[in-house]
């Protein structure tokens, strides 16, 4: 992509009205756009970027057995009276709207009702379980705050999978699996190192869950780590009991803040008993599936990896989430020889599948390398009069600011593992 066609551009100052440095940055690199407190347009240098972090999570999901589906947003109120849910004082972030004839309708915050309630036509027996489904789409919450940028809004993309098994050994062994799932994408979302699997409370259906908490001072929760274990644990179940149970130390455990990226939850039988979901098992018996809930935000993943890796010059993308992997910036000027070499290049990276974003743009050397550091696409190619010169490329790397200079003969090989 030429970055002269993009419509849209960089700015200087950050917005007044933001106090968190994730939309500060996303916003002055034009990666988003604020519609209203709690609510972001995603541009399209941002929406490459929530592309990216979607399929990362689509193929770890799909490689536990997960199947995608698109489920609806306005929601029946008669399947959240079953599960006792729809009162706003059960849920406090409800939005609902209303038909004209003056039925009221949900506007779906999650999805646990109406997966349920699908699944009475189509789960019946125990071989029609397990089911591993998921959806990756939009939830709306009426939060109260909404000062931590996008990690925190009104309107935003969840993936939520909901499991149903047989019996409790085989959630379990399932929990187990998406577990190790969600550490694998948030190592390739380039946040693993800092991200910790927590022991929390489970809210009303069951005793615990676990969170994926990632630290960073900009996080609204506070865990205390156990270094040696690598295990969690969430300040609102940092009890001397949870501690002997999970056989842990007050001692050796430091405290941290943090923001949780991802929660799985056992749910247990409640929703089947609710919504009236059963399936009868080998020997004619009817019971009810045992479920669980994972979900991960998918803007908050994005405000996370930006609070965790951006500096002082701006964002900084891991590989895998980048909006390009190659920011390519022309300082040809007026020197036709020097556009024409950068032209050649951004052609050659393209046709080797290279996802470029070419910065040939008419303005100065200052401000074209700036705004490469502002929108933090991992590896930065110049083309100049001094490089040509040299008989090649800068290429500096984004993250550790190393730069080298490759021959023009090397090229095709230096960018063919990406
Ligand atoms: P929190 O405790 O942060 O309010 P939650 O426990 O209500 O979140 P879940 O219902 O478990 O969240 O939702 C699953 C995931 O969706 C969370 O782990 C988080 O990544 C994301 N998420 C939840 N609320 C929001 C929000 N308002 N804005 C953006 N992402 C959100
Ligand atoms: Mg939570």
């Amino acid at each position: 992509m030429r970055q002269s066609q993009l419509f849209t551009r960089t700015r200087k100052e950050a917005p007044t009205d933001e106090i968190s440095k994730n939309a500060q940055l996303l916003i002055r690199a034009g990666f988003i756009y604020k519609e209203m407190a709690g609510v972001y347009t995603l541009l399209p240098l941002g929406f490459r970027v929530i592309k990216n972090i979607e399929r990362i999570i689509r193929e770890e999901m799909n490689a536990i057995g997960g199947q995608e589906v698109l489920m609806t947003t306005l929601q029946d109120p008669k399947l959240w009276e079953k599960s006792g849910r729809w009162d706003d004082s059960v849920i406090d972030v409800w939005f609902k709207t209303t038909l004209r004839q003056g039925t009221e309708l949900g506007i779906a915050n999650t999805h646990e009702e109406a997966l349920t309630n699908i699944l009475r036509e189509y789960i019946s027996s125990h071989r029609d379980i397990p089911a591993y489904i998921y959806q990756i789409q939009t939830k709306f919450r009426n939060e109260l705050r909404a000062k931590s940028g996008i990690m925190r809004t009104r309107e935003f993309q969840m993936k939520d999978l909901y499991s149903f098994n047989a019996d409790e050994a085989g959630f379990r062994a399932f929990y187990e699996q998406c577990a190790q799932a969600y550490m694998r994408i948030f190592a390739r979302a380039g946040i693993g190192d800092v991200t910790y699997r927590t022991f929390a409370s489970g809210g009303s259906f069951s005793p615990f869950s676990d969170e994926f908490q990632t630290l960073t001072e900009a996080g609204e929760d506070t865990i205390y780590i156990d270094d040696a274990s690598g295990r969690a644990v969430n300040k609102e179940v940092y009890t001397d009991d949870v501690l002997a149970e999970l056989g842990l130390s007050k001692d050796a455990m430091r405290e941290a803040r943090s923001i949780e990226v991802g929660n799985i939850f056992p749910l247990g039988t409640r929703f089947p008993e609710a919504l009236g979901l059963m399936y009868t098992d080998e020997s004619g018996e009817k019971k009810f599936p045992y479920m669980g809930s994972y979900g991960i935000g998918l803007g908050r993943l994005m405000g996370t990896i930006v609070e965790v890796l951006s500096d002082d010059k701006g964002l900084v993308w891991p590989h895998e989430v980048a909006p390009f992997a190659v920011h390519l910036v022309s300082l040809a000027g007026n020197n036709s020889d020097v556009a024409a070499e950068a032209e050649n290049t951004y052609n050659a990276l393209t046709e080797r599948g290279i996802e470029v974003l070419f910065d040939d743009r008419d303005a100065r050397a200052g401000e074209k390398f700036a705004d490469a550091d502002l929108i933090g696409i991992p590896t930065r190619v110049v083309v100049s009069e001094k490089t040509i010169a040299a008989g090649g490329i800068e290429v500096t790397d984004r993250k550790t600011g190393s730069t080298e200079l490759v021959p023009e003969s090397a090229v095709p090989d230096y960018f063919s593992n990406d």
